[in-house]
């Protein structure tokens, strides 16, 4: 039952299919470090690729053909792309799923102030993070400012080699003695996670003269004014770029492979297929799966039946009943990391049902935590299917549950749309160091995870 090493089946042209994947993988990357800027960036990618707006044909009352490829941008922070298939919709969509937020810290919407002669920006963490590991190493801030007269202002700093870096300090080990002795988890505690962002001081200002001269920096290179914050999205992420990681570089170490990996192998692979599908094909970027998958980007939001729905009334007489049966025949892959095995933590898992570094993409069958709680559990019929679809087309591919019974547990957006009655399971990259500051994958397993989603795609 042991899984073969995707590594040793590779040809030379694998092996310079898979660096030339992982090279627009680790660009993908480094302009996408937040939910916002990865649309940005799908949605080049897709309009390079013939793609265009969905609610563009809505508007000119376009009818939409086999062949046709429409992308739905929700809010700026989720998208769905869409190639339409020979097939009606009605008949089932073969859709990917993954998420494009990542854990980081969020500004405070008043965050500015200063003390003891530096400013700093007061944040609130977003998603699951050991916070001990986000202090001493150089962050960035990313994000927009909405102004009250409608502009949006980008905002990134600390991504330029010419530009500043900004961080949080910790204690020094000679006075750590106190500190050491904690529990792991308040070592450093949220209210702590205070970004360090300057310690000059405005000249002749009394009160504060190192924020207002921090407001005097953003005043002139953002237009932004205090007041501004209150109406922003900026988050602190890890400065720098995408690294190749192994003498032999055959891993990437970046921040947010959970879960931009997945949505880089889907948007590669969707963006791959040039001839017109039997089925229809969706891939779907969601916002806020780390904290729950709520709001109205998140995948609980109701965009991708809306979306649908749009396509059957461009594509076909609409009715509710054909909604319906489009989303109880589709299939679904859930497209997200797995736990990477890690022999410097054996105890957390169990080696017969881990993912590893280098065996391809994984299958979980099931997530959840204390007897499979809160899991989708895939029906077997269709991980027999799958397991077909994935042979015939040479994809090596894995099986695990994250971590060992009774370990902990994790949840997808897996859940979400199995809830239409449609066929869903979750795939995706096993990851080292999962959601600290900087994530580590193997280039094979992207590699697999393209070919698996664009057989997927294909033939489900
Ligand atoms: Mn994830
Ligand atoms: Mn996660």
């Amino acid at each position: 039952m042991e899984r073969k090493v995707a590594w040793t089946t590779y040809t030379d042209e694998d092996l310079a299919k898979l660096e030339c994947i992982a090279g627009k993988y680790a660009k993908f990357l480094d302009n996408g470090k937040t939910e916002r800027e990865c649309v940005r960036e799908a949605v080049k990618l897709a309009e390079e690729k013939g793609y265009r707006c969905l609610k563009c044909a809505i508007e000119k009352g376009e009818k939409l053909n086999p062949g046709d490829c429409v992308y739905v941008n929700w809010m700026g922070k989720a998208i769905m792309m869409f190639k339409l298939g020979k097939q009606p919709i009605e008949k089932g969509i073969n859709i990917v799923g993954a998420h494009i937020d990542s854990p980081r810290m969020d500004l405070k919407q008043n965050p500015l102030y200063e003390d003891t002669g530096l400013a700093y920006l007061d944040t609130h963490y977003y998603g699951g993070i050991k916070k001990y590991q986000w202090v001493t190493i150089p962050l960035a801030l990313h994000g927009v400012v909405a102004k009250k007269d409608g502009t949006l202002v980008n905002v990134v700093i600390g991504e330029d080699p010419a530009d500043p870096v900004v961080g949080i300090s910790d204690l020094l080990i000679h006075l750590s003695a106190d500190q050491l002795g904690k529990k792991g988890s308040v070592v450093i505690e949220g209210e702590e996670l205070n970004v360090i962002i300057g310690g000059k001081p405005l000249k002749d200002e009394e009160k504060d003269p190192v924020k207002a001269n921090m407001l005097g920096i953003l005043k002139e290179k953002y237009g932004i004014e205090e007041e501004d914050f209150l109406s922003a999205e900026i988050e602190v992420v890890p400065a720098g770029p995408t690294r190749d990681f192994g003498l032999d570089r055959s891993m990437i170490l970046g921040y947010g492979h959970d879960d931009r990996v997945c949505a880089y192998a889907q948007i590669n692979a969707l963006l791959s297929i040039y001839e017109i599908p039997e089925k229809t094909i969706c891939c779907i970027l969601a916002d806020k799966e780390e904290i729950g998958s709520v709001g109205a980007t998140g995948m609980t939001g109701k965009y991708f039946e809306n979306a649908v729905a749009e396509l059957i009334n461009l594509t076909d007489d609409y009715c509710d009943l054909k909604l319906r049966r489009a989303l109880t025949a589709s299939r679904m892959l859930s497209c997200d990391v797995s736990a990477g095995y890690d022999p410097n933590f054996a105890g957390v898992f169990e080696r017969k049902n881990s993912a590893y570094l280098g065996r391809g993409v994984c299958f979980n069958k099931y997530t959840g935590s204390r007897g499979k709680g809160g899991s989708n559990d895939a029906n077997a019929e269709y991980l027999g299917n799958l397991r077909k679809l994935m042979d015939d087309a040479g994809v090596n591919f894995q099986t695990a549950e994250l971590g060992k019974v009774d370990q902990g547990g994790g949840g997808t957006i897996a859940y979400i749309c199995a809830v239409y009655g449609m066929e869903v399971i979750d795939s995706g990259v096993a990851v080292l160091s999962m959601h600290a500051p900087w994530e580590i994958i193997s280039k094979a397993d992207l590699y697999e995870a393209v070919k698996a989603y664009r057989a997927f795609m294909l033939n489900a």
